[in-house]
């Protein structure tokens, strides 16, 4: 069996200026693992993510998807794009496309699937995150938790092999968490292989197979969920992350 993880992170490097975000950032993902980053705000969790599928340039350091480098390799990145569907904190749709609508332009526009099939796979995907009632409404007529579904399903629709989620659910009210929550944990019951930044530690030590504690740019500590919610460095970093632990 091949031994080769799907995402591998090898000393990424990020700065603004004089801030150093990213500071020789390292991690591997195995296929169907659930791997939760938490920290505090401004640590570089967001920017991680975003290195990860290239939306942000690294300065240095190396990503892999099975086993290509993707950051050096020039022009094919959206090919690899395409297979990390991103959750974002405010869903990102368009606002001026309904729910089915958005998530079939990525199948017309980058995947050039005809009408026909593009809705087939926009509408089943929707039905997944339990949203294909909702197919015609706009974003501005769904609820956060139902706009994050759709986001999800936008992101599902490209057949992604990981999916990253960017605190999905900090958007929202307690109640509309949850349902966001829910689909998230169908994913991973699915075998899909996830990377997501959160701050609810109770969904993350349910979720994870591995957490990462983040703090200034770095990964500080990494373990099973039994560990690291008790570990004295998340003791420590907790108080700054506020009432979310
Ligand atoms: P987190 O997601 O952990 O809250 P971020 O990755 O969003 O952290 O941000 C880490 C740091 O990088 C913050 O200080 C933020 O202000 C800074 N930062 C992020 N993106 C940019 C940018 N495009 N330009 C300048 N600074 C940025
Ligand atoms: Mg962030």
């Amino acid at each position: 069996m091949s031994d080769i993880p799907i995402l591998k992170v090898e000393n990424l490097c990020k700065s603004y200026g004089d801030l150093d975000v990213l500071k020789s950032v390292s991690f591997e993902v195995h296929k169907g693992e659930k791997k939760v980053f938490v920290g505090p705000s401004g640590t570089g969790k967001s920017t991680l993510l975003r290195c990860i599928n290239q939306l942000t340039a690294p300065d240095s350091g190396f990503v892999y998807l099975n086993g290509e480098e993707i950051v050096h390799s020039g022009k094919k990145i959206n090919a690899y794009r395409q297979k990390m569907g991103m959750v974002f904190q405010n869903f990102n749709l368009f606002d001026h496309l309904t729910a089915v609508r958005n998530v079939e332009l990525a199948l017309l526009k980058v995947k050039k699937m005809d009408r026909k099939s593009a809705r087939e796979k926009a509408m089943y995907e929707l039905e997944q995150v339990g949203m294909a009632d909702r197919a015609d409404f706009y974003p501005a007529q769904l609820s956060g938790g139902q706009a994050q579904r759709v986001s999800i399903a936008r992101a599902l629709a490209m057949d992604p092999e990981v999916m990253l989620f960017d605190e999905p659910t900090s958007a929202l009210d307690p109640e509309l968490k949850r349902e966001v929550m829910e689909v998230m944990r169908t994913l991973a019951a699915q075998g899909m292989t996830c990377i997501v930044v959160t701050h609810e530690m109770k969904f993350a030590t349910s979720f994870a197979t591995e957490i990462y504690l983040m703090e200034k740019g770095e990964i500080v500590e990494h373990g099973p969920p039994s560990e690291i919610p008790t570990s004295p460095n998340f003791v420590k970093t907790r108080a700054f992350m506020g009432s979310y632990a």
